[in-house]
């Protein structure tokens, strides 16, 4: 167990800092309501309402709320979903690195649909990387794949220009939530321009949704020892956080563009509410090992960053990379060819097909789909 008052230790992957990480260190600039100091010591005693565990468990999502500052939020942790995803299709190193981040953003993203429902994520840029899709089905299933440009790409690895904004390029992030036959799909739409995926997601809440909202991502490989040298895993993570108030009126903000005002005249200018720059600062300090770190928990994270304002942690929702293609819908697929063109696809007197989600190859027997579409 873990009391308020005591910093919690951090261990970290091989080269990590270890030894002690105070939640001093944590501390946005902020003001109490009063000069005596009595509404921080009324908070400091509003403890989590759960004490934060030590188990560790990959592939979840964990919802939580910060009500002394109206901030929600939810922190993701990935293992084996990001490895499986990532090693079945053993794209180049950034390459798989940019799409590790698509997942923690597409989960982060779609976990907030709170019933059956599709939440799609997809660029499209002129950029090395093209395309990146990821499908997230509530409640956790996930699939995601990625093209890219062959020769850019090595261009680009053998300068320095493989970081995630040079990859991705210029076009748009597209988000589609399909909630089924009987709501209306809704799409929102971000430019990319040079700039990260975290960037993106910035701005898609800041313009659409209107919702102060700060992402952070990290994506990295871990190295175990194995028989034949070392075997590398991937691990990504990500939180979100976004200020809620009860009173719309607290979420302006001062950033907004003064659209066809004209030139010269002076900014108008917005204080942004004191609990969401607490918030964010408090984001900030979050550094990519406390992300991908496999020894420590959601909830010691969780805990460690908002202890001080009191944070619920809600029940943690599983995810598994899972892909939905299966030899009927394969077949199903094939038969919308006409007999000429299915014909023009046999080599070596099969049709293979490879689904681009999770790279599995199906293996059609022509002769079984002409007795099927004759039928
Ligand atoms: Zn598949």
């Amino acid at each position: 167990m873990v009391s308020a008052s005591r910093p919690l230790t951090h261990s970290g992957l091989p080269g990590a800092t270890s030894g002690s990480l105070s939640v001093a260190r944590r501390g946005a600039p902020r003001k109490d309501s009063n000069a005596d100091g009595a509404e921080s010591l009324m908070t400091e005693t509003a403890i989590p309402t759960r004490t934060p565990t030590a188990t560790v468990v990959d592939d979840t999502v964990v919802p939580f709320q910060v009500d002394a500052l109206d901030l929600r939020g939810r922190l993701v942790r990935l293992g084996p979903l990001v490895d499986e995803i990532l090693g079945r299709h053993d794209y180049p190193l950034p390459v798989s690195r940019l799409l590790g981040e698509a997942v923690v953003l597409g989960i982060l993203l779609g976990s907030a649909l709170k019933f059956e429902g599709r939440f799609i994520l997809q660029t499209q840029t002129d950029g090395i990387v093209p395309m990146l899709v990821v499908d997230f089905v509530a409640p956790g299933k996930v699939r995601a794949c990625a093209r890219y440009d062959k020769e850019r790409l090595a261009t680009a690895m053998a300068g320095d220009g493989a970081d995630s904004g040079a990859l991705l390029g210029r076009g748009h992030l597209a988000m589609t939530i399909d909630q089924g036959p009987h709501m209306s799909r809704y799409q929102g739409l971000v430019p990319l321009d040079g700039g990260s995926l975290e960037a993106a997601a910035h701005e898609y809440f800041h313009r659409s949704e209107q919702i102060p909202t700060r992402v952070r991502l990290a994506v990295a490989e871990e190295f175990h020892p194995g028989h034949d040298g070392l075997r590398r895993r991937w691990r990504a993570g990500g939180i979100l956080l976004q200020f809620l108030p009860s009173s719309p009126e607290r979420m302006r903000r001062p950033d907004l563009d003064p659209g066809d005002a004209p030139e010269g005249a002076a900014p108008h200018v917005v204080a942004e509410d004191e609990a969401w720059t607490e918030g964010r600062a408090l984001l900030e300090t979050v550094e990519d090992l406390e992300l991908i770190d496999p020894a420590l928990s959601h909830e010691r994270l969780i805990y460690r960053l908002f202890h001080e304002r009191g944070v619920r942690v809600f029940r943690s929702v599983a995810l598994a990379a899972e892909c939905s293609c299966s030899h009927r819908k394969i077949m199903d697929m094939l038969r919308r060819f006409s007999s000429g063109d299915r014909a023009y696809m046999v080599e070596n007197g099969a049709i293979s097909v490879t689904c681009e989600f999770c790279n599995r190859t199906y293996v059609i027997d022509p002769g079984e789909l002409e007795s099927e579409s004759a039928g």
